[in-house]
């Protein structure tokens, strides 16, 4: 009884100012075109869309970015604007065309959200990689993509030496280095900055950033382009196998922008933050180009993750709107009590994408903040959220929500024929919503292995329940076969995370010749707990009474760190390949 007191199983949104409803009702995409930037002559540029309209209005002076790392910065939508007007000029003057490819491989500095704006605004196509990369990763990007050019700084371009050679369209290094980010640089800055770039064995043509900003124009006329030309690409997650290159539209902002203001359920007063990295696609769609539509202000931390750090962020900045990861979260759950000290009352909403959300995080949100944590449902390859917890629907703890207006979701078959509600299968979506993927870099063939029936398939399993909420039951490789039943990861990981002992679980099918397969558990322990067969035994008796008889894991393993991508991601497969002796396939993407 006093679980369901605690943990309710429908939990009602608060009394919201927006008409969702109404809102929803009558929507078609047109709404969501007439609400971004287009150019008189019916053409848009996303970077222009996002901060220079902002630029141009009495938000001129608004702060557009609040940025920490080493130091702490601000800067304007004006200055945002005029920076990366400077850039575009700097690109145009050493030869730059449309869709050439930019890469940039930065640590989350200020040049790294400006040369992004200036890309596309010379109407080239911006990617961007994770600095946390090596030399392996970076060049299956560099060399698929064809970069020519790439934006670094000293420090990580010694990653970059070693392989490139190997890169025969990369023309330039582009520098950015030295301690003076707004591209007013005096001479001594420069000048430290030549040095470092010295010290890093530059080759002839390179190009020092804060040189060829300072004396680039603020003025620059952006290119004009049409809804499907490419505006930036950048590579999945590698969690089920070698990374894809998704190419992006600059239309696709229009439901970026969209999904700001309904799922992030963001106001132009908010101070908002997302926590992911530009070198994954939230970073960028969520870090960047929806926020600033919406003419809201962002925080951007360039440091390593620390609950006291970001408990201090949320507290100096007064962030009421935070973005974050199941993984991130986990993080925090398992450093209870961390928030104590840190006045966190200007949080208002708190969303989560990036892996399934289990219901004990929802439930930690209300004790910690006094907020539940909203889940939303997307991919690299659809570029905006698609299922969502939106704020005015209730929250079901465990289910990712029902589909945003304008995006039809089904669960479909093999043969791509819709299932009965309630019956699990491949998560489906009709690809007619602006933020879906142009394409697979150099790759139709995998592009076209996305769709079937006209239905895109996201290769995920979920199920949708009678009133429309939809439940994600794993990525299709890792749906477990036990003794005819089929049972998803999640599920089993949800419930052992439920038990106090347990912080982090990843879960498998191990073969077994009665069963088929039978669930084996990888479990992290929180602080202050030892493996024992008690333990154990404690936590099998635990999960069976939350779940079906046969869903409970059979063989459990300790750990003290799960195998996971660069951005998080528990990597089932690898778990899967240790425990049967096989090859562990790219790794590339993971630490
Ligand atoms: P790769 O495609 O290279 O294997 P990836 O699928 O992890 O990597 P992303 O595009 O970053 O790359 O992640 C999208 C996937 O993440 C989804 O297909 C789904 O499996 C998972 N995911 C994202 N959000 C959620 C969510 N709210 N609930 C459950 N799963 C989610
Ligand atoms: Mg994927």
């Amino acid at each position: 009884m006093a679980d369901i007191i605690e943990k309710p199983a429908v939990i009602d949104p608060p009394p919201n100012l927006r008409d969702y409803d109404a809102m929803f009702g009558t929507f078609k995409w047109q709404d969501a075109y007439d609400r971004i930037e287009w150019f008189e002559d019916g053409t848009l540029n996303a970077a222009a869309s996002a901060v220079d309209r902002h630029a141009e209005s009495s938000r001129k002076n608004k702060v557009a970015m609040y940025w920490e790392g080493e130091s702490a910065e601000k800067y304007t939508f004006l200055e945002l604007s005029s920076l990366s007007n400077r850039f575009a000029n700097v690109l145009t003057d050493i030869g730059i065309e449309r869709r050439d490819r930019v890469f940039i491989f930065l640590p989350r500095v200020p040049e790294l959200y400006v040369s992004f704006l200036g890309i596309l605004k010379t109407g080239a196509i911006a990617g961007t990689m994770f600095s946390a990369f090596g030399p392996e990763g970076l060049y299956d990007r560099l060399h698929d993509s064809g970069a020519r050019y790439l934006i670094t700084n000293s420090k990580l371009l010694e990653r970059v030496q070693g392989i490139r050679d190997d890169l025969p369209d990369l023309e330039r290094v582009i520098l950015v280095d030295g301690t003076d980010h707004s591209g007013t640089a005096n001479a001594a800055d420069a000048s430290d900055a030549a040095n470092a770039a010295n010290a890093a064995d530059v080759a002839e043509n390179d190009v020092i950033y804060s040189e060829a900003i300072a004396s680039a124009s603020r003025k620059f006329d952006v290119a004009r382009m049409s809804p499907d030309d490419p505006a930036f690409m950048l590579y999945t997650s590698g969690t089920t196998g070698k990374p894809k290159g998704v190419v992006h539209r600059h239309l696709a902002i229009a439901q970026q922008h969209a999904t700001t203001e309904w799922v992030l359920d963001l106001h132009e007063e908010d101070i908002y933050w997302c926590t992911a990295d530009p070198g994954w696609v939230t970073g960028i769609s969520y870090g960047m180009l929806g926020p600033w539509s919406c003419g809201s202000s962002i925080v951007v931390h360039d440091g390593r993750f620390d609950p006291n750090i970001w408990y201090s962020m949320i507290e100096r900045y007064q962030v009421s709107v935070w973005y974050s990861a199941p993984t991130a979260f986990r993080m925090l759950m398992r450093a209870e009590g961390a928030h104590r000290g840190h006045d966190l009352a200007s949080l208002r909403h708190i969303c989560s994408v990036g892996e399934p959300l289990n219901s004990e995080i929802v439930y930690w949100g209300i004790r910690t903040f006094g907020l539940p944590i909203h889940d939303n449902f997307w991919q690299t390859e659809t570029g905006g959220i698609l299922i969502a917890n939106y704020p005015s629907v209730p929250i079901k703890p465990g289910w990712m929500g029902k589909p945003i207006p304008g995006i039809k979701a089904a669960i479909v078959d093999e043969a791509g024929k819709e299932v009965s509600r309630g019956v699990e299968g491949n998560l489906a979506l009709l690809p007619n919503f602006p933020s879906m993927m142009l394409t697979i870099w150099k790759n139709p063939a995998k592009y076209e292995e996305y769709f079937m029936g006209g239905w895109y398939l996201t290769g995920d399993r979920a199920l949708q329940h009678e009133d429309g909420y939809f439940l994600f039951i794993g990525r299709a490789d890792d749906v477990i076969n036990t003794s005819g039943e089929r049972v998803g990861p999640f599920e089993v990981e949800s419930a052992l995370i439920a038990h106090p002992a347990i912080v982090e679980a990843g879960v498998i099918g191990k073969p077994d010749p009665l069963r088929g397969e039978i669930i084996k558990a990888f479990v992290v322990l929180s602080d202050g707990y030892e493996p024992s067969e008690e333990l154990e035994a404690e936590v099998r008796r635990f999960v069976k009474t939350r779940l079906a008889g046969h869903a409970y894991p059979r063989e459990f393993e300790f750990v003290e760190t799960l195998p996971k991508t660069r951005s998080g991601k528990i990597v089932r497969r690898m778990l899967r390949a240790q425990e049967l002796g096989l090859p562990i396939g790219d790794v590339s993407t993971l630490e």
